[in-house]
């Protein structure tokens, strides 16, 4: 009799040992993917780690029912890196692995599972074209977008590749527009012509058509897409393309394509690295997509590429200390100036009564001058809905969420109240429930309600809003963007989604409403974050021939970072902001890890909150603060608690995090917090 130990996608740390009946013993390898019995009555797909010949001694073992793989689907080297995930974001090797496979490969098979044998059952899907070719076609060598690159661009080039031979990771610092796509395009054809395998990592957001269909026109075939916004179906046929004989040479995907199986990994380009979606916060692994890549790469000896027109300060930090290679590009292609910033003061123009709503004047005569010259304009609000805060200017009542300690946001489009958080919604209140006034105000501006008002104050206009709320779905997002790139649309209304990294030929204006929705968030990364946000946003105007215009409303006008933002000086936003990191202890000069915990009962979250700290300090001391509330210290009904832990940058790594995962197991097991939660954020954000 042999055996096979497997890994189950469920949270639990050990692995399951499965006899293996005597009629599927010589098909299975580690790698594939068998069905097993799990639970009282309920069946798992369970990948296979390892086949072994005796019985591991003192285990009582079932059988495997099925074998659904002849031929692996997960190479070793994944599991390795599977291995380094799990225990670096204190999750388990059963959450990366539910994490990492499509979610029909995790599926029982039905049917027919022989179907499921050979890989088919995935192409009959009729949107498939892109991803239904079977053979790699060749590529065209020196093409690039059909262009040649600037001197800029080629002396950026070979700089990166000089960099490389001391660096394995090299950042690439490079102005908005400044033509980093077509260096990338070089890299990766140079290669392919080498044999490789190249991964091509972007934020969800920015993997756009518009994107694709620049590689497509230049690797064809060669190139297969990753995205989670793509069907099941389609990821797995991706998948399964990746462990046969005829891998795609180039992936582009978002942050869950660092576990597709690739047998010859030679390039690694994270573009956009500096963007936080690449975290992945719920649920386990909550890994960083960039972090993950850069030692996925490292693992496959291949070589990394982070590009980035606002480096996050981990990647820059690690260039400075000689970690990383580092090349800039500090001019845009084709020598067009960065857009000129004009700060205006709301909060003067506010005591002068010269706003109309969210608009300052100025704002609204540039806006008029963009329409009349024929040029497109984007706004830029980072707040959802109509009005943030619905209030009673009688008694001060404000609807909340019942389940989340937040308020609700109005949406007047779907007439509802949203809880932002879990989801809640109700109706609009049309009395205050507690005096019953009528006459509830509504205060702040959300995207809908900006849409509106510069509609109503341009009817010649044609507006549209990019938000979460109107690109539920792929094609809306795609229309929205076709329908502005053909200039079907004046005026784009959106939220943070406008400034990733889109290029639109005719925007002359962007409009960034008001700098305090991102300079106030109480979060050691909010000026970071607000720099990044509004020097990407301002990158959208002026991309091809005139000089663009960013008017930046504010009320903190002689805020040094309004005056960085005006002079696009990340140099000294960095050198500020670091002071900070710097004093207060922050990455990136230590390590952060949050403990979480979580429970349905105030009570029980709050004891073991106290609990759980008290047991950190005595191994951590003065490393451990908290444990606190975190801004929304409820959501969905569980409460929330958290503990600090801030390590310095000598520790050895692997066994504070040994002790962090044995301090949680042991106040999991016991009996009065059996049903709470307790989870470790890594390297949070
Ligand atoms: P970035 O990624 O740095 O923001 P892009 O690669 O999108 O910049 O380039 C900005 C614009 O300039 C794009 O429209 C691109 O097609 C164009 N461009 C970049 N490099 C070249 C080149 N060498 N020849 C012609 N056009 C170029
Ligand atoms: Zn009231
Ligand atoms: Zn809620």
């Amino acid at each position: 009799m042999r055996y096979a130990d497997v890994v189950l996608p469920v949270p639990l740390s050990e692995l399951f040992t499965y006899a293996l009946p005597a009629s599927l013993q010589s098909e299975v390898q580690a790698g594939c993917r068998v069905l097993v019995p799990f639970g009282a009555k309920a069946t798992a797909t369970a990948l296979v780690l390892r086949v072994l010949d005796h019985k591991p001694e003192g285990i009582a073992t079932k059988e495997v029912l099925d074998v659904l793989d002849t031929t692996p689907v997960v190479l070793p080297a994944q599991i390795k890196f599977w291995q380094w995930l799990a225990s670096y974001y204190l999750c388990t090797l059963g959450e990366v692995y539910k994490a990492a496979l499509p979610g029909m490969m995790k599926k029982r098979p039905t049917p027919n599972p022989s179907l499921v044998r050979r890989g088919v059952g995935c192409l009959e899907d009729k949107n498939l074209s892109i991803l239904s070719v079977t053979a790699p076609l060749p590529i065209r060598e020196g093409v690039g977008g059909g262009y040649s690159l600037s001197p800029a661009q080629s002396s950026a080039l070979a700089d990166i590749k000089a960099q490389w031979h001391q660096h394995p990771v090299c950042l690439l610092h490079g102005v908005t527009s400044s033509g980093k796509t077509e260096i990338y395009i070089r890299l990766i054809q140079e290669a392919i012509a080498r044999g490789e395998q190249v991964l091509y990592l972007l934020p969800e957001i920015v993997l756009t058509t518009q994107l694709t269909e620049r590689l497509r026109r230049v690797f064809g075939a060669a190139l297969g897409v990753y995205h989670s916004k793509y069907s099941d179906k389609q990821r797995a046929e991706v998948w399964h393309r990746q462990c046969s004989s005829q891998p795609y040479p180039l992936i582009v995907g978002v942050r869950s394509s660092i576990f597709l199986p690739f047998l010859r990994l030679g390039l690694v380009i994270i573009d956009e690295e500096h963007e936080n979606s690449f975290k992945q916060q719920e649920p386990a692994p909550r890994y960083h997509a960039r972090d993950a890549a850069i030692m996925l790469a490292a693992q496959n000896k291949a070589l990394t590429l982070l590009g980035t027109a606002t480096p996050s300060f981990e990647s820059y930090y690690n260039a400075r200390m000689g970690k990383y290679g580092f090349v800039s590009l500090t001019e845009r292609f084709g020598q067009v100036q960065l857009p000129e910033v004009e700060v205006v003061d709301v909060a003067e123009a506010r005591r002068k009564k010269l706003m109309s709503g969210a608009f300052s004047p100025r704002l609204l005569a540039a806006v008029r001058q963009a329409l009349d010259t024929h040029h497109q304009v984007i706004l830029f609000q980072n707040r959802r809905g109509y009005a943030p805060v619905i209030e009673c200017p009688v008694c001060g009542w404000t609807p909340r969420c019942p389940h989340c300690s937040v308020a609700l946001t109005l949406h007047k489009r779907s007439r509802k109240m949203v809880c932002h958080y879990c989801g809640y919604t109700t109706a609009i209140p049309a009395l205050c429930p507690a005096c019953e006034s009528d006459a509830l105000r509504q205060s702040g501006f959300g995207t809908e309600r900006i849409e509106d008002e510069i509609a109503a104050l341009f009817p010649d206009a044609r507006v549209a809003r990019m938000d979460l709320d109107t690109t539920r779905t792929r094609s809306a997002y795609e229309r929205l963007i076709l329908d502005f790139q053909e200039h079907r649309t004046d005026i784009l209304v959106g939220t943070q989604m406008v400034s990733k990294g889109l290029d639109f030929e005719h925007v002359s204006l962007v409009g960034i409403l008001s700098a305090e929705t991102m300079l106030n968030q109480p979060d050691f990364r909010a000026y970071e974050r607000a720099f990044q946000m509004m020097a990407q946003v301002a990158g959208r105007a002026g991309r091809r021939d005139e000089r663009g215009l960013v008017i930046l409303q504010t009320r903190n006008a002689d805020l040094p970072l309004i005056h960085q933002v005006i002079h696009n000086d990340y140099e000294s936003m960095y050198r500020t902001q670091m002071e900070e990191r710097r004093q207060f202890a922050y990455p990136p000069f230590v390590r952060m890890v949050v403990m979480y915990v979580k429970h349905r009962h105030l009570s029980v979250a709050e004891m073991l909150a106290r609990d759980a700290a008290e047991r950190l300090k005595r191994l951590f001391g003065t490393r451990v603060l908290g444990p606190d509330e975190p801004a929304v210290s409820r959501i969905s009904s569980l409460y929330i608690r958290r503990i600090i832990i801030k390590l310095e940058l000598s520790l050895p790594m692997a066994k504070a995090k040994q002790l962090l995962r044995q301090t949680a197991d042991a106040l999991m097991s016991e009996k009065a917090y059996s049903s709470a939660q307790i989870y470790f954020d890594v390297d949070p954000l």
